[in-house]
C-alpha cells in the first residue's frame, strides 16, 4: 500500500511516499514558497540524491501537480501513476471538539475542519487548502485527516476548561486542546518499545522542544495533560513566542503603551521567547553560541527556556502521581544538550538521573541517556510525525478495505 503524506503549510507543502509494506520512505520533498514566481521545489528518492529547483507555482494544486509529475516522472520517479498512491494522510492542526481520532476525509469533515479556522486561523487554511488541491488532482484517491490536537482528547474537563465564565467554554469553546499530538503519540510508543513495556503501563512526560514547543503528560498511554493550550502560545517559552505569562501584562501594555490587539500579538508571538530574551536568535544553536562565548542574555534565555520544562516535569509527574519515562524530542530536545542538562539536572529526587556522557554524545540517534541506575528512564527519541500519520492512514484504509 502507497501512501503520501502531506503537511501543508502557508505557503509550503511538505511531503512523504511510504510503501507501508515494510514503511520505506520512497521520495521526500518540499515545497517552499508557493504563490511566487520563484517557488523552490526539493525532491529526493531512496535511490536519488536530490534535485532543488526554482519554478513558478501559484497555489497548492499547482504544487501538488509539480509533486505528482515529479514522482510519476521518468528519470527520478518512483511510480508509473498517480493512481497507484492507495490514500493520502494530511496532517492537520486543529480538529476542534469533535474530532479524537484520525478520520476519512468526506464533505462533512471539510466543513468540521473549516468551523475550526478561528480557532487556527493561521494552519487549518492551508491544510484545507492541501486537501481541497488532492480533491482536485486526484479526486478517486481516499484521504485521511491526521489531526495534532485528537491525542488530547483524553484530557479531563478539569485540566482542559480554564477558569473563566463557564459559559466562554459553552459558547465559543475556549478551553485548552493541546498540540504536537501526532509527536508526542509517536515518542511515547518508540519509549515503551525501547524500554521493552506496554505503553499501556507507563507514566511518560514527552517534550517535544523545536521552534514550537510543548510537553505531555501521558499516563497509560493517554494524555492527560499538555503545555500548550487553546492556542500554541501557551506554556513553555519557545523560538519566539513567550509561553505562559500573566494574562495582565496584556492589558497592562495596551493600557500604557497603547498598543493594539495586533501589537500585543505581535510581541508575544514574534518577537518573544529566545529570540526576545537573548536579542540575538530564536535559533538555540545561535543562542547556545552566545551563551558560551559569556553573553548574559542568551545565557538567561537558555535557563528560562530550561526552567519552565523542569517546571512542567515536576507538575506533571504529581498530575499522574509518578514517572518511568521523560521524553525529549524535536529540534531542540533532539540536538541541545546544553538545554537538556539544565531542564534535568537535580530531580534525583524524583528518581531522574542523567548520565552527562550519554546526554552530550550527539549519535544522531534516539538513545537513552539517562544513568544505569536511574528509576526514571530518559530519553533522546527523534520523532516522525509523517509516519505516524501514514500509519493512521493505512489503518482507516485496511478497515474500509
Ligand atoms: P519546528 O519544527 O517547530 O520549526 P524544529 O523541531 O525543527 O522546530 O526545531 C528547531 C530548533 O531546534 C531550533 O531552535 C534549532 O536551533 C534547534 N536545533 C539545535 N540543533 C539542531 C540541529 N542539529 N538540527 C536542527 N535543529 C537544531
Amino acid at each position: 500500500m502507497l501512501i503520501l503524506v502531506l503537511n501543508c503549510g502557508s505557503s509550503s507543502i511538505k511531503f512523504r511516499l511510504y510503501d507501508m509494506k515494510d514503511e520505506t520512505q520512497l521520495a521526500s520533498g518540499l515545497v517552499e514558497r508557493i504563490g511566487s514566481d520563484d517557488a523552490i521545489f526539493s525532491y529526493k528518492t531512496y535511490k536519488f540524491e536530490g534535485s532543488k529547483d526554482t519554478l513558478s507555482i501559484k497555489n497548492h494544486s499547482i504544487g501538488l501537480s509539480v509533486i505528482l509529475n515529479k514522482l510519476t516522472s521518468e528519470d527520478v520517479g518512483v511510480i508509473k501513476d498517480v493512481s497507484e498512491i492507495d490514500s493520502v494522510g494530511h496532517r492537520v492542526v486543529h480538529g476542534g471538539e469533535k474530532f479524537s481520532t484520525s478520520i476519512l476525509i468526506n464533505q462533512e469533515v471539510i466543513d468540521e475542519i473549516e468551523k475550526s479556522i478561528p480557532l487556527a486561523p493561521l494552519h487549518n487554511p492551508p491544510n484545507l487548502s492541501g486537501i481541497l488541491a488532492c480533491k482536485e488532482v486526484m479526486p478517486n484517491t481516499p484521504q485521511v485527516a491526521v489531526f495534532d490536537t485528537a491525542f488530547h482528547h483524553t484530557l479531563p474537563d478539569y485540566a482542559f476548561i480554564y477558569p473563566l465564565p463557564y459559559e466562554l467554554y459553552e459558547s465559543d469553546k475556549i478551553r485548552k486542546y493541546g498540540f504536537h499530538g501526532i509527536s508526542h503519540r509517536y515518542v511515547s510508543l518508540e519509549a515503551a518499545k525501547m524500554m521493552g513495556k506496554k505503553l499501556d503501563e507507563l507514566k511518560i512526560i514527552t517534550c517535544h522542544l523545536g521552534n514550537g514547543a510543548s510537553m505531555a503528560a501521558i499516563k497509560n498511554g493517554k494524555s492527560i495533560d499538555t503545555s500548550m493550550g487553546f492556542t500554541p502560545l501557551e506554556g513553555l517559552m519557545m523560538g519566539t513566542r513567550c509561553g505562559s505569562v500573566d494574562p495582565a501584562i496584556v492589558f497592562y501594555l495596551m493600557r500604557t503603551k497603547n498598543l493594539t490587539v495586533d501589537q500585543v500579538d505581535n510581541l508575544f508571538n514574534k518577537k518573544s521567547g529566545l529570540l526576545g530574551i537573548s536579542g540575538i536568535s530564536n535559533d538555540a544553536r545561535d543562542v547556545v553560541a552566545a551563551a558560551k562565548s559569556g553573553d548574559y542574555r542568551a545565557k538567561l534565555a537558555l535557563q528560562i527556556f530550561a526552567y519552565r520544562v523542569k517546571h512542567y516535569i515536576g507538575a506533571y509527574a504529581a498530575a499522574m502521581g509518578g514517572l518511568d519515562t521523560i521524553v525529549m524530542t524535536a529540534g531542540i530536545g533532539e540536538n541541545t544538550e546544553q538545554i537538556r542538562e539544565l531542564a534535568l539536572s537535580d530531580l534525583e529526587f524524583l528518581g531522574v538521573k542523567l548520565d552527562k556522557n550519554r546526554n552530550n554524545t550527539d549519535l544522531k540517534k534516539s538513545r537513552e541517556i539517562s544513568a544505569d541506575e536511574s528509576k526514571v528512564k530518559v530519553f533522546v527519541i527523534f520523532t516522525n510525525e509523517e509516519i505516524m500519520i501514514a500509519r493512521d492512514t493505512k489503518e482507516i484504509l485496511d478497515r474500509i478495505n
